[in-house]
């Protein structure tokens, strides 16, 4: 099932361990205020130097990565996607719908997920991204059918033997259509099976450390997927166990409509009401707030993924980032699902976010940089972590380094704003926790061609089963 055997090690830095000087980069984009342009010196799995402009590192240098044609950034981060939904891209019966009508489309196709499916979407799901540059992968998990129990021990399994970081939450839906919900009934579970599994995974899985490769988030699907109860419940354990809670929230107008229907209340409102106003949270989409409760979510240190393409796709409307990250909110990126985007491509996304964020503010007012900003430290800032999202002395070693050779990117003159502009698709070598990951733009020791022919296998297998069942 597992296309490569790549286990990643930890390996704390002694003064003993070898470094690398990854060296002169062609542009750098930091995330920090110190002249980064001479590069960065990696020993183990840190950043333990920044190098200026045509000045040598203070440390002794065992290996050196030669980056004159390279832009390098931090590793991207993602702050929501939903790996499953690699099976059914472009799926006919959904295309052209928004958000409610796309979801019932598809919940029944969704609802014949297995673990073999749900691993090999898994993965894929997850070597796009890293192709993509991408050093961090959040996921939210709600499917989980009958048989379908481990599913988030699978993708603990899955991105372990890629060594890429995963905050993973245990997502859940719980409100079923014949009480007044969304999802078909064959797809919830119930509020004390979905409690006593988050305290397992949690317990099993969540490393506190700074340098945690696996993290395990609480996440109750929509407010018209799970009861009050579950958020409120929900909110409780994670603030027990120190964890961070995640759901979807004011992505479309017919969220606030079923809110304020069946709560009587505006969704932030309910979001209160349950116990989720806290800097524990981070929202996917967060696009239809009033400015009140902008002020109100700044000054609760709530995280949003801000979800661009999904977001042109459904017609759900557009994230107010910059009013947001001006009342102190932390704006952070991501892919949303591949069923909505269709593609799993972070560096792509930055250049979406980019645009789409310019059509709301004017191209004076949202740059490259901004762009950049969100799918690194801003999402780092989002899920609670402090130790990725910038390349600084202390950091963990968590690289990008994007090559210019492509013909997207020929004439282009400021390197970093070209990389954003020109549209690049694909990293050329990407670091995590100090270990290469990604060489010349493909994952180390993955045989991604067998991998694809199995995904493509088991997207057909599902989008037979829901035929079966028609
Ligand atoms: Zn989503």
């Amino acid at each position: 099932m597992l296309h490569q055997v790549n286990n990643p090690t930890s390996n704390t830095p002694t003064s003993n361990a070898p470094t690398t000087w990854i060296k002169n980069p062609l542009a750098i984009y930091s995330g920090s205020e110190k002249d980064a342009r001479g590069g960065l010196v990696v020993q183990g799995n840190l950043i333990i130097e920044l190098v200026a402009l045509n000045a040598e590192p203070i440390h002794r240098i065992d290996n050196v990565v030669e980056a004159k044609n390279h832009v390098v950034t931090p590793g991207l981060i993602n702050a929501h996607h939903h790996f499953y939904q690699t099976l059914t891209r472009a799926y006919p019966e959904a295309l052209d719908k928004e958000l409610f009508h796309w979801l019932t489309t598809l919940y029944p196709v969704w609802a014949g997920l297995d673990e073999e499916m749900h691993a090999l979407s898994t993965e894929v799901a997850l070597v796009e991204m890293m192709m993509s540059g991408c050093t961090t992968a959040s996921d939210h998990h709600y499917l989980i059918p009958v048989g379908l129990e481990h599913a988030i021990d699978i993708q603990v399994e899955v991105a372990k033997n890629l060594g890429v970081r995963a905050i993973l939450t245990r997502g859940s839906m719980s409100l079923g259509e014949d009480d007044g919900g969304l999802p078909p009934r064959h797809t919830i579970q119930s509020e004390q099976t979905i409690l006593d599994d988050s305290l397992r995974l949690i317990h099993q899985y969540h490393q506190r450390e700074a340098g945690a490769m696996t993290q395990i988030a609480l996440a109750p699907c929509s407010p018209f997927s799970v009861t009050s109860d579950l958020m409120k419940e929900t909110s409780r354990i994670a603030h027990q166990e120190n964890v961070m809670m995640h759901t979807h929230l004011c992505e479309t107008m017919d969220e606030e409509a079923f809110c304020l229907k069946r709560f009587g209340l505006r969704p932030v409102d309910y979001l209160e009401n349950v116990g989720w106003l806290n800097d524990k949270t981070w929202l996917a989409h967060g696009i239809h707030f009033n400015d009140e409760e902008i002020k109100r979510l700044g000054q609760a240190g709530v995280g949003i993924s801000h979800c661009p393409t999904s977001n042109m796709m459904l017609a759900s409307g557009i994230c107010r980032n910059n009013e947001l990250e001006a009342a102190g909110v932390k704006v952070g990126l991501g892919v949303d699902g591949s069923a909505s985007n269709d593609g799993s491509n972070m560096i792509a996304e930055v250049r979406m976010a980019m645009y789409l964020q310019r059509l709301r503010y004017g191209s004076a007012n949202v740059s490259h940089l901004d762009a950049l900003r969100w799918a690194t430290q801003g999402s780092a800032a989002a899920m609670g972590r402090h130790d990725i999202g910038s390349l600084a002395v202390g950091q963990q070693a968590d690289i990008a380094m994007f090559s210019l050779d492509e013909i997207r990117f020929s004439g282009s003159h400021d390197p970093l704003a070209a990389l954003i502009m020109c549209g690049a698709q694909q990293a050329d070598r990407v670091m995590i926790n100090g270990e290469w990951r990604v060489h010349d733009g493909y994952v180390i020791g993955l045989d991604l061609e067998a991998l694809l022919i199995q995904h493509r296998q088991a997207a057909k297998r599902l989008a037979n089963k829901a035929l079966k069942l028609r």
